[in-house]
């Protein structure tokens, strides 16, 4: 609350410290989720170049802050290279996923409109494995989400089942790369294919693998087909801030065509003019833009594949440690960086056993479908952790067997 007199920044800061005690250890890779964290070094770089520019405004990019308008121009760039752009593609510089959603889901409605041929009300097409940020973005514009049940054998997008739920209403539908929930790739070419046939907008939501994906298969790892190369992919959505290593408040929402993109503008004329802006954001964060420049500008191509080397290395020793514990099996497939694992053994509850990791400092990441799972979404700051997770695994499951321990855990409330 505010105080009638202030206090010392020395004492507010010491306070702000103690106040880290209550969170979990994301420095000691506790957190399977929310972080992208390797080391000091990046930390200490993003919190510098967040700094420099943390009073710049990106609202004023054109006019008054041109070195935004480059640094930005430059990660777009970046992120059109890797992604598979051609001379026709461009992008827009977001604060998150989410906001990249957005953007996308509203030129998909501007581009129905335009063409005129879809029927409202308005709808978008989903597997339940694409993330909820579509629907927010849905109820904002009264646009309606049918979210289809995955393929049973690999949790991708049930082709078939898109198919007999296509009608004139739909006008986008999606493709994550990969997806949160399961960590597999939609087949996106099958999508494309579909989204010419049927004239809709095909969103590919790479915000996980978009800054992942290209480097692990630079270094030879098997990825399936994904980004704007793809024949009737419209808009890809990729985050700076998660594998991109940017601080918080940095995604890139890409297009095929830059034609695409003005569907995407806002611009109003009023009492002082024209207002425009190409994001749903105001006034927005110079630092995330620096911090976006100088990030991938440090880290580079070679970087950017240590990084991804380590987080697939990572992958391959937690999962094939899983499945040496007994009673315990990685749930297949997964692809890339997330995956989730469950019990194999009537005694050993997968809640408890997550129970019983929480309360040895793990922060756990919980999953419903396909099956009740501990899931992680790992990044390199876990190849330090990954003996100790292990060992603190096999205890808990040891534990869980031995006293029959029972989870009172509800996912309703989680
Ligand atoms: C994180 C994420 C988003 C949303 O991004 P935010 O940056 O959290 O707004 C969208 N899609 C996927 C697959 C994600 O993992």
């Amino acid at each position: 609350m505010l105080l009638a007199n202030g206090r010392a920044w020395t004492e507010v800061r010491a306070e702000m410290e103690s106040f880290k005690n209550l969170d979990f250890d994301w420095k000691r890779g506790r957190l399977p989720a929310y972080i992208y964290y390797l080391n000091e070094e990046i930390l200490n770089i993003q919190r510098e170049a967040y700094s420099m520019y943390i009073v710049e405004n990106g609202l004023g990019k054109n006019r008054a802050f041109p070195s935004l308008k480059k640094m930005e121009n430059d990660v777009i760039q970046t992120g059109l290279s890797i992604l598979g752009a051609s001379d026709q593609s461009a992008g827009i510089f977001t604060s998150g996923g989410t906001e990249s959603i957005l953007l996308a889901v509203k030129a998909a409605r501007e581009w129905a409109k335009h063409g005129g041929k879809k029927k409202k009300p308005y709808k978008i097409l989903l597997s339940e494995t694409a993330h909820p940020a579509f629907n927010r973005a849905a109820g904002l514009m009264e646009i309606e989400v049918e979210r289809l049940p995955m393929r049973e054998d690999d949790f991708k997008f049930d082709l078939d089942k898109l198919r007999s739920a296509l009608d004139d209403n739909v006008i986008m539908i999606v493709g994550s790369a990969p997806n949160y929930a399961s960590g597999t790739f939609d087949d996106v070419g099958a999508l494309g294919q579909i989204a010419s046939e049927y004239d809709v907008w095909l969103h590919v939501d790479a915000c996980v693998g978009g800054f992942l994906a290209p480097f692990a298969r630079m270094n030879g790892r098997s990825i399936p087909d994904f980004d704007l190369r793809v024949p009737g992919v419209r808009s890809l959505s990729a985050d700076v801030h998660k594998y991109g290593f940017a601080a918080k408040g940095a995604s890139l929402l890409l297009f095929t065509s830059s034609d695409d993109k003005t569907f995407a503008h806002f611009a109003l004329e009023w009492a002082r003019g024209t207002y425009q802006s190409e994001s749903n954001q105001g006034t927005r964060a110079g630092g995330a833009v620096a911090c976006a420049y100088a990030v991938t500008n440090v880290l580079g191509e070679d970087g950017y594949r240590r990084l991804a080397k380590m987080t697939t290395d990572t992958v391959d020793r937690l999962t094939s440690g899983i499945n040496d514990i007994g009673g315990l099996e990685v749930i297949r497939p997964y692809e890339l960086c997330i995956f989730a694992y469950k019990s194999v053994d009537p005694h050993v509850e997968i809640n408890a056993v997550a129970d019983e990791m929480g309360s040895k400092g793990w922060f756990i990441g919980r999953s419903q479908r396909p099956a009740p799972s501990i899931q992680m979404a790992v990044n390199p700051v876990h190849a330090n952790i990954c003996d100790e997770y292990l060992a603190d695994l096999s205890a808990s499951v040891a534990k869980v067997r031995t006293m029959g321990l029972k989870s009172h855990f509800d996912h309703s409330t989680y």
